[in-house]
This record gives structure tokens, C-alpha cells and sequence, in this order.
């Protein structure tokens, strides 16, 4: 096998090795099937058993009550900008936003174009480097649903604290995040995520979804985009995306095998602190976010000057140290620290960024 490298990449990123390995020897043949599970029929028994089991193993990892729906969709997390105001706008006709980077404000924009939105808070004065204090007189009450991103992918922000919002649903985007740290799903009405960042390759969408949200979609809403449709029919109602949920079962399979959830926020919280204690404490690098909500998968940092930053990118990607540019609407550089990423990787990473320093100081 050709060598591999760390991919700091934010999307699609680093998938565990032992997976990648698995899904190769299952690839032609998978187990008493004679066939891949890429030819396989959507409907036939041995598919029906991985969608089935993929569902208990993640309704098991993230403690997901009887009365939530797991769905296994396509679209990618963008297509839940416009599903989630179509099936949960449905009262009051409006929502709340809590704006803390592109996917927030992307997400927002095109709630807008089916209802009202109220943006209750917005870090975007401050290039979204904090989660802003939200004031809870500017909760509206009628509101639909709560939006918030979790893991804020492009700024490195998380919320570490979620906001009370009563009655009104939360709604949360975890695309960033999921699997990564515990939570208390039952905070939420919805919560969704894409699968290419900490569940397996691009091509399903995990959505979570409290049963009595469902059943009261907007008339025109595509029959592909109800959730209540999807839910009835068990992600089958049309051929879902087969090798992609199958291959997310395989990775449910490796976080149990790591203790689950809360062993690999521990081992998260590790990396995390060895890359963010350096920044600290550095005289050439420099963390871009406020500290206390600092997130725990993606670290974006800079240098004094954009030609060192271009330095440290070659010279890193020479040691074998990939995608470390940050975001275009950012610069300088990002380390994603995903599930999949060895507690080595970022060791390695924060060694070359030491001798980094002694030689460019
Ligand atoms: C990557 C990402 C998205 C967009 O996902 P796509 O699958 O590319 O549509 C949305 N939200 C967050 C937080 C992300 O990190």
C-alpha cells in the first residue's frame, strides 16, 4: 500500500484506517451475499439487516430515544436548509437563527425563503470567532423552530452550552460534530448532519427527528424533501444511498469498538488540548478563536504574514501533512481533528509546528 498521510482535511476527511481496510476486503463479496453491496437491491433482506443495524448502533451511540426517527437521506446538509423550514415552519410560519458562520447564515437565507426569520444573534462582526451571548428577549416565543450549528466547520467555534428555548423546538446542525462529544439529544427536535466529516464517505444525511414534528409540511414541499414520507418508509422510499449507509455502519461499529461516544470525547478533548496548549503558548502561531468556545474538531491558527503561512503549508504537506489551508473566507491555516485522526497525528503536527518556530523566528 502507498503511504498515507494525516488529512487535516474539514470534508470529506480522514476515515479510520480499520474501516477503510474492512469495506476493502467486503468490497467485491460482501459476507454470504456473493455480490457487493453496491449491486445489491435496496429492498433485499441482507440490506434491509445493515440499514436496520446501522439505525440500532447509532440510536444505541447517541442515546436516542423511542420517540425520535433516524433517517438516512442524500442531499448533504445543504438540502436541510430547505427541508427543515418545509416540514417545521408549519405553525407560526417563522423561526429563529443563531448566526455563527456560513453554514448558519446559508441556512438562514434560505429559511427565508418560505417564512420569517428572526436572527436572535450573530458573531459575524468579529469574522464569527465566538458564539455570541444571546439575550432571551429577543427569543420569539411563536417561533416554529431554534436554529444553532454546532460546530462551526469553517470559524472553529462550538457551542458548549445549549440555549434554553422552552418550548420552541431546537433544531441543531451537527454535520461538524456528531459522534464527536456526548449530547442530550433529547434538547432537540432535530438534529441533522452530513455524513463526509465524522461518519463515512459524502452521500447520506443523518437526520434525527422528534415524531410529533412530523406530518405538517408546507402544501408544495416535494415529496422527496417530507420528512414524514421518509420516516413512514423507513429511509426506503426510494433507493437511499445504499454503500454510503452501509459504509456509516461500519464506522458506528468502530466508535463502539473505541467505548463509544464519550471515550472519544476524551480522547478528542486530548488532541484538541495539545494542539490549542501550543498555540497558547507560541510566539509565532496564534489560535483565531475566542477560547472558551474553541471546537474541539476543527482549530483554525495563523501565522504573522501570509508568506509564512504559504511556507508552513509546503513544508508541512512535504512531511506528510495534508490540507492544512484554512478556509478561503479565512486564511491562514485550519487543522481538522476528526473522530478518524490518531492522537499521533496531531502530536506530530504540533512537533513539525515547534521546529516550525525555532527555524522561523
Ligand atoms: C460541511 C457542512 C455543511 C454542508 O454540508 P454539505 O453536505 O456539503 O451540503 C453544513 N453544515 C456544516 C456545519 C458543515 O460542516
Amino acid at each position: 500500500m502507498e503511504k498515507r498521510v494525516y488529512n487535516f482535511s474539514a470534508g470529506p476527511s480522514m476515515l479510520p484506517l480499520e474501516v477503510l481496510e474492512q469495506a476493502q476486503r467486503e468490497l467485491v463479496c460482501y459476507p454470504s451475499a456473493g455480490m457487493s453491496v453496491m449491486e445489491m437491491s435496496h429492498r433485499s433482506k441482507t440490506f434491509e439487516n445493515i440499514l436496520e443495524k446501522a439505525k440500532a448502533d447509532l440510536k444505541e451511540l447517541m442515546h436516542i430515544p423511542d420517540n425520535y426517527k433516524i433517517l438516512f437521506l442524500q442531499g448533504g446538509g445543504s438540502t436541510q436548509f430547505a427541508m427543515i423550514p418545509m416540514n417545521l415552519m408549519n405553525k407560526n410560519n417563522k423561526a429563529d437563527y443563531v448566526i455563527t458562520g456560513q453554514w448558519a447564515k446559508k441556512a438562514a437565507a434560505e429559511a427565508e425563503r418560505y417564512g420569517k426569520v428572526n436572527i436572535v444573534a450573530s458573531s459575524a462582526d468579529s469574522t464569527f470567532d465566538h458564539i455570541p451571548t444571546l439575550d432571551p428577549s429577543k427569543f420569539d416565543p411563536e417561533a416554529d423552530y431554534f436554529y444553532i450549528t454546532l460546530n462551526n466547520t469553517i470559524y472553529g467555534t462550538r457551542w458548549t452550552e445549549l440555549p434554553d428555548t422552552g418550548n420552541v423546538p431546537l433544531v441543531g446542525d451537527m454535520s461538524s460534530s456528531i459522534l464527536s462529544q456526548e449530547i442530550d439529544i433529547t434538547k432537540f427536535g432535530l438534529l441533522y448532519a452530513g455524513a463526509q466529516k465524522n461518519l463515512g464517505p459524502a452521500g447520506v444525511t443523518v437526520v434525527i427527528v422528534r415524531e410529533d414534528l412530523l406530518g405538517n409540511a408546507m402544501d408544495f414541499t416535494p415529496t422527496m424533501l417530507r420528512y414524514d414520507i421518509h420516516a413512514e418508509n423507513n429511509s426506503l422510499y426510494n433507493t437511499p444511498p445504499t454503500y454510503g449507509i452501509y459504509f456509516m455502519g461500519l464506522v458506528f461499529d468502530w466508535v463502539k469498538r473505541q467505548g463509544g461516544v464519550a471515550a472519544l470525547q476524551k480522547i478528542n478533548e486530548r488532541k484538541a488540548a495539545i494542539l490549542y496548549d501550543f498555540l497558547d503558548q507560541s510566539e509565532l502561531f496564534r489560535g483565531t478563536v475566542v477560547k472558551k468556545d474553541r471546537s474541539l474538531m476543527n482549530a483554525p491558527f495563523v501565522l504573522p504574514t501570509k508568506e509564512l503561512d504559504e511556507k508552513f503549508i509546503k513544508e508541512a504537506k512535504a512531511q506528510g501533512f495534508e490540507n492544512l489551508k484554512g478556509h478561503r473566507t479565512v486564511g491562514g491555516m485550519r487543522a481538522s481533528m476528526y473522530n478518524a485522526m490518531p492522537i499521533e497525528g496531531v502530536e506530530k503536527l504540533v512537533e513539525f509546528m515547534k521546529k516550525f518556530e525555532m527555524e522561523n523566528k
